[in-house]
């Protein structure tokens, strides 16, 4: 029950107290009730409004006001008392003055555990804002750990994403497009290659939502130089107030105000720059460069890789020597030309070229002077190449060239050509230079024939033809 419930119940409970107490006072003393006359009647009512008034004032107003009305109630009753019986008189004041104090003590209880009361209540309220305030905290702290979840399987989906390819313009692609998907919607996201020749970068990727103007972009700028100098990730919140860096006129015009970019190191060295930029101010945070720094780490490793294969494919479909395609991988491709030849009608041509009397040479100067010539011929025929053309070393000092295209009589000019390079490169050995010759059979898909194996059999027997005539010349029939 409230104070203020009680406090209510304290005026009806004192009047039926006092009530009560008259009439067990009449009913027990029978003199007294013989003696009770009109003006007693009028007493009794006078005190039980009193003692009402009293209380009313006592509660209300607190201790001050209900003794006040008490002393001015003691005026208004004292005047029809002074016409009772003295007993009669004295027992109705000390059952007002009893009801009187009963009530004070009543609401002096009820004041303290009003307090009480109130404490408690401050109390609960304050645990409750304390709850509330933690409550909301860690609301706050789930759903940022929440976005960390996200943020995390984003990176792992980039990860898988960048993991599974193999080819450095998808994992550009996929780096670029991810990181702008993180950091979306107003920002551009820009890819920078280091240059194979040179300290420079290049842009090869960019994507923004708008079709933001790149110009002046294309080799970096100045916070691209500061993260290839420092090789670590830069954070710029407000491009006009960062006093690291002062821009010229044309980097004042870019349209950007914050930016993050961040080095793709790969072994030790630089391998390119990914960058974010935004026209807003204060777009990115530490935040955003940890994972921006995580892409950049995971691209970098991914293009490492990829490189990796690269050389490795290489290695296995190059000889080491004359940097040509392998037999095997000659002989695939020679295959898929026969096929698309026979789908399309399209002709090209076959040559085979062999060194002349190799095995001499080799004899008189010894094999590491045959290998500088063998290296020679594969730098004569890499020169003649034109897109889509296969070169080979098919065997010890036997090279093939398929010419995309070529009908027998452009394919015979091709290998004149070549013999006529061949025969003008001279290499130095022992400070002198020796001349080179080589011998060719020329044959063409599909009037020649229309199997690999035919095609290759007839360009050797033409060779053969050739060297047969003597040496240094080609054989196209
Ligand atoms: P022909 O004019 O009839 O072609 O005579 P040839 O001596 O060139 O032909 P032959 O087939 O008799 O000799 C080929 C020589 O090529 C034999 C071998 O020692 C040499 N040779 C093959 N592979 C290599 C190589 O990788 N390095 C070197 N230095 N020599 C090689
Ligand atoms: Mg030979
Ligand atoms: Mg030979």
């Amino acid at each position: 029950m409230s104070p203020f419930v009680r406090r209510n119940l304290l005026i009806p409970f004192s009047t039926i107290l006092f009530a009560g107490l008259l009439y067990c006072l009449m009913y027990w003393v029978p003199a007294l009730k013989s003696q009770m006359q009109h003006l007693e009647i009028l007493v009794i009512s006078l005190l039980i409004v009193m003692t009402l008034v009293v209380m009313l004032f006592w509660v209300s107003l607190g201790v001050f006001g209900g003794l006040t009305c008490l002393l001015l109630s003691m005026i208004f009753i004292y005047r029809p008392l002074t016409d009772l019986d003295p007993y009669y008189y004295s027992v109705l004041i000390l059952a007002f003055f009893l009801n009187c104090f009963l009530g004070y003590y009543i609401h002096r209880n009820i004041n303290k555990s009003d307090r009480e009361y109130t404490v408690t209540m401050e109390k609960i309220h304050e645990d409750t804002n304390l709850i509330h305030e933690h409550f909301k905290n860690r609301m706050a702290e789930i759903s940022a750990m929440e976005e960390k979840v996200n943020s995390l399987l984003k990176l792992k989906e980039i990860s898988d994403e960048l993991s599974l390819s193999l080819s450095s313009d998808e994992i550009i692609q996929i780096a670029t497009q991810r990181t702008f998907d993180k950091f979306r919607p107003d920002v551009r996201v820009l890819f920078y290659l280091k240059d194979e020749k040179g300290d420079g970068i290049s842009l090869v990727d960019a994507v923004s939502a708008d079709s933001r103007k790149q110009k002046g972009m294309k080799k970096g700028g100045i916070f691209e130089r500061w993260v290839l100098k420092n090789m670590q990730s830069l954070l710029v919140r407000d491009v006009r107030k960062d006093y690291r860096f002062s821009l010229n006129e044309d980097e004042k015009n870019e349209d950007f105000i914050s930016l993050m970019s961040e080095p793709l190191i790969c072994e030790g060295n630089i391998i390119g720059v990914l960058r974010v930029d935004s026209r807003r101010e204060e777009a990115f945070g530490q935040h955003d460069l940890r994972i921006l720094d995580i892409i950049g780490e995971l691209t970098a490793v991914a293009l490492g890789n990829s490189r990796l294969y690269r050389r490795t494919e290489e290695l296995a479909l190059k000889d080491s020597l004359t940097g040509l395609y392998v037999y095997r991988y000659f002989m695939e491709r020679l295959e898929e030309e026969v096929q698309r030849g026979l789908r399309s009608g399209n002709p090209f041509a076959m040559i085979m070229f062999d060194i002349d009397d190799f095995k001499k040479f080799n004899d008189k100067y010894g094999h590491i002077a045959g290998d500088i010539v063998l290296r020679n011929v594969g730098h004569v025929l890499k020169s003649k190449i034109s897109a889509g053309d296969i070169v080979c070393r098919y065997g010890g000092e036997e090279f093939a060239f398929v010419a995309l295209g070529y009908d027998i009589k452009k394919a015979a000019k091709l290998a004149e050509e070549i013999r006529e390079d061949i025969e003008n490169s001279p290499v130095t050995i022992r400070r002198e230079e020796k001349n080179i010759t080589v011998s060719a059979g020329v044959s063409v898909f599909p009037d020649d024939a229309k199997l690999r194996e035919d095609l290759i059999w007839e360009a050797d027997r033409r060779l053969y033809q050739a060297k047969a005539e003597g040496k240094n010349k080609i054989c196209a029939k």
